[in-house]
């Protein structure tokens, strides 16, 4: 009922929102014999659900209920109080947060887990037209769409970006994709995967504009007419932006904590306030894997992060230094990546890209610290396990293909 208080014993957990992070922290408290109350608010009106397929497997099949993370009685036998959000306001003093609907929902411990939201383009785009992916509703009024869709133009050549591009191309719908960057996937990638990529998409027919920013955007009949740096013009039905994401920290930072864009959190992914954490996309947290506390946007982390809070809540305290990985599927390559493929003093290939199959392998001061699989899943899964415990691996014994792979691993433990 609007208005009324629930919850509140010391031993209670509200975690604020429902995506991977969120959903997966109420069942891993479960798991790990957490007996208080769980109530888990749902920012969105569809039951929560898995994000990654949006731009991949869903757009195929439009299988909505395939992406539930549980069924909806599993939250009833798990004893997890699912209920309808957004929150809008915390009271720190009081220990409670305000739902949309009014109600009051006290916690014995807070939890952020309320992701991100779409950069928009600037202003007056706005209204054009240009479409957005980061819900299901998005992705349903998207699939919709792309039946009618003849051109497309993506703007952003990131991962979303370029697993739309694919899967639109692959419906033989002519695709153009605006980048402003130099090279695609350029915040995630090393310039070796970003190279392949970029053939391969070329190679399929998407004409890829790299270097390009978008100076501005009308209507021109049924058609969007995107003019270009340097005054050319792509045409297209239908323009969806993917520019990346900022993390969803208004309620948090209204409620007095540190941000960043990201909360900031320690190395337990506690905020300032002992009594409230931050996890997944929306948390800043130090992390051996860089220099500076980070904030990243995968389902890995979303999920280590919840297991991570989960034991502590539950006596089982742990630093965060889980090896961050991701994955991303466009046409027919699934790019794995293990680590952060951020500057390297050397890197070395195992596999060819005309064969297709390929891992890049980057090594800063003679460590491996990152890994980059084309449709090699058993080289991603090997190299996780060695960068885990310390990258100790010769690059050149690792770039030759007579060297299987799984002998770097027994070297390892006899080392
Ligand atoms: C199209 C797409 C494809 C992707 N593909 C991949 C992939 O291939 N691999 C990969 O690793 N990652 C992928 N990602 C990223 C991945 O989905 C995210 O990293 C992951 O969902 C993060 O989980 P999260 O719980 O932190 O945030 P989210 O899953 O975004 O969930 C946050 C939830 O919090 C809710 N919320 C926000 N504010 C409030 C509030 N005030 N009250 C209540 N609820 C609130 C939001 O509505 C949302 O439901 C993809 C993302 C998208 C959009």
């Amino acid at each position: 009922m609007p208005g009324d208080r629930i919850g509140g014993a010391p031993d209670s957990v509200v975690i604020l929102g429902a995506g991977h992070a969120g959903s997966q922290l109420a069942v891993a408290l479960r798991d790990k014999g957490f007996t208080g109350g769980i109530t888990l608010v749902n920012g969105e009106a569809e039951a929560p659900y898995q994000r990654p397929p949006l731009s991949k497997a869903y757009m195929a099949n439009g299988q909505g209920d395939a992406l539930w993370f549980l069924k909806p009685e599993s939250y009833v036998a798990k004893d997890i109080r699912l209920v309808a959000g957004p929150a809008i306001s915390v009271d720190r003093a009081d220990r409670s947060v305000t739902l949309a609907d009014g109600t009051s929902v006290g916690y014995g411990h807070l939890v952020f887990a309320t992701g991100t939201r779409n950069r928009p383009l600037p202003g007056p785009w706005a209204d054009r037209g240009v479409r957005t992916l980061k819900t299901l509703r998005d992705a349903t009024a998207l699939r919709a769409m792309l039946d009618q869709t003849r051109s497309l133009a993506i703007i952003g050549g990131g991962f979303i970006g370029l697993e739309l591009a694919a899967y639109a191309n692959r419906r033989g719908i002519d695709v153009d994709i605006v980048e402003r960057g130099p090279r695609l996937m350029a915040r995630a990638v090393s310039e070796p995967i970003s190279e392949h990529f970029l053939a391969q998409h070329r190679a399929a027919g998407i004409r890829v504009h790299l270097d390009t920013g978008v100076a501005s955007l009308d209507r021109v009949g049924r058609l969007t007419r995107l003019t270009l740096d340097g005054d050319s013009h792509v045409e297209a039905d239908l323009v969806i932006a993917a520019i990346g994401v900022t993390a969803e920290t208004s309620l948090a930072q209204a409620a007095g904590l540190a941000v960043e864009d990201g909360i900031l959190v320690d190395e337990q992914l506690r905020t300032e306030d002992p009594a409230i954490s931050a996890i997944g996309d929306c948390a800043r947290f130090p992390s051996a894997h860089a220099d500076a506390p980070l904030r990243l946007e995968s389902v890995q982390n979303a999920n280590d992060h919840a297991r991570l809070v989960a034991g502590r809540l539950t006596g089982t305290p742990a630093t965060y230094d889980a090896l961050p990985w991701f994955w991303s599927d466009q046409g027919a390559d699934k790019l794995q990546i293990a680590g952060l493929p951020g500057a390297a003093d050397r890197r070395v290939r195992r596999g060819t890209a005309e064969s297709g199959r390929f891992t890049v392998f980057s090594f800063r001061d003679g460590r491996l610290f990152a890994a980059e699989s084309v449709n090699m899943p058993a080289d991603h899964m090997v190299a996780r396990r060695l960068i885990a415990s310390g990258g100790i691996v010769d690059a050149d014994a690792l770039a030759t293909p007579e060297n299987a792979l799984k002998t770097f691993l027994q070297h390892r433990q006899d080392a």
